[in-house]
């Protein structure tokens, strides 16, 4: 049985020496991460507003009503895309304390569950592809695009490794660790909405708000994200944070499949596409045979999630912030980072064949 641990720990001797360690050691000193540790139950204090919150909004009714509800440990999972949508210069730990003050228990970035679905896609890649002429499809980001593998292009859907997506594998794993929360995931798409009701998944996610109706809840609550004090506690890698651009799966995949193994004779050749039109062209390549890549990213939108139907910033804009946090990260891959394997360990995977085979958390039957 391959062990998970032994896999980072190898990585870690072959690239990270004394500086990474000392880094490792600091940032273990500030972990406060609700999924470790536990979080204390914010005040709640919430005006209501019926003015900002007519019938129509449905969703942020839903989400003011739990959030008005004592005795109701509501956990916020913010998607990739977020930075840069609440104002300019405003960090992960100011957006983390605006919502503690709209009465969340705790912000939780989905980008660290985009790191354990890349460890999963590049283990996959490194199970499936081993000739020159196979592929497979990732499975993991965008409803758009997986709703369209498997409702015009079925003969496709063995080529994509059945797997739930980081919003519903963070929902899982809080609902795993704090079986009576509330969850609620923050992002551009609307799309999310109607995942986040699909029969099989439907446990993961109590309410999809986009950043729009989270401007809002902000505003109406006279919260300005921008004056709040710093809470950090970010521990996503480059890999994860960068998923919310067109790309980004591919370009984590590609870097932990060669930190997998260094050299492999097959290496992964991505191609992406992005928007609808775009998307059913790189189709039509992989079935004509018209393409040498062997590793194939959808994304719905133009752009990828920054260019989300409900994000708050232009996708150039959106997709320059979330390069430069990606940058910033402390680990640029799953495997690298601490944090991610503790993690996995407290869901319960150790070795690679529980990662990949036992996982109802991560899994899913296309
Ligand atoms: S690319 Fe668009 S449709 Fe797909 S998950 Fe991102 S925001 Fe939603």
């Amino acid at each position: 049985m391959e062990s998970i641990r032994r896999l980072h720990e190898e990585i870690l001797k072959r690239e990270y020496k004394a500086e990474k360690q000392r880094k490792e050691e600091m940032r273990y000193d500030q972990m406060d991460c609700l999924l470790l540790a536990g979080e204390e139950k914010t005040e709640r204090t919430i005006p209501v507003c019926e003015t900002v919150f007519p019938e129509k909004f449905a969703d942020l009714n839903a989400v003011r009503e739990v959030l008005l509800t004592p005795e109701k440990q509501v956990y916020a999972l913010i998607a990739p895309a977020f930075m840069g949508q609440f104002g300019e210069g405003v960090s992960p730990g100011a957006i983390r304390a605006a919502l503690k003050r709209a009465g969340f228990s705790g912000m939780v970035e989905v980008a660290v569950f985009a790191d354990i679905l890349t460890l999963k896609e590049a283990l996959e890649f490194d199970r499936h592809v081993n000739r020159d002429t196979d592929f497979l499809l990732t499975s993991c980001c965008c409803p758009v695009w997986v709703s369209m593998i498997r409702n015009i292009y079925g003969e496709l859907v063995p080529y994509m490794p059945g797997a739930v997506s980081p919003m519903i594998a963070a929902g899982r794993a809080v609902k795993k660790m704090h079986p009576d929360a509330v969850t609620v995931f923050i992002g551009p798409c609307l799309a999310k909405k109607k995942e986040a009701k699909e029969p099989d998944i439907c446990d993961a996610i109590d309410v999809v708000l986009t950043f729009q109706e989270t401007a809002m809840l902000f505003e109406a609550m006279g919260i300005a994200p921008q004056q709040m004090e710093e809470d950090a506690s970010e521990h996503s890698s480059g890999a994860g944070r960068i998923y919310a651009r067109t790309g980004g799966v591919s370009e984590a995949v590609v870097r932990t499949v060669e930190q997998l193994h260094p050299g492999r004779k097959i290496a992964v050749r991505p191609m992406q596409a992005d928007g609808g039109k775009a998307c059913k062209q790189m189709i039509e390549a992989i079935q004509e045979g018209k393409t040498e890549a062997n590793f194939f990213e959808g994304m719905g939108c133009v752009g990828g999630c920054v260019g989300g139907p409900r994000a708050l910033l232009p996708r150039e804009e959106g997709s320059a912030y979330v390069d430069h946090y990606g940058k910033e990260a402390l680990y640029q891959t799953p495997l690298e980072n601490p944090y991610v394997i503790e993690l996995l360990e407290k869901l319960g995977f150790s070795t690679v064949e529980d990662f990949l085979e036992k996982s109802d958390l991560l899994t899913r039957h296309f």
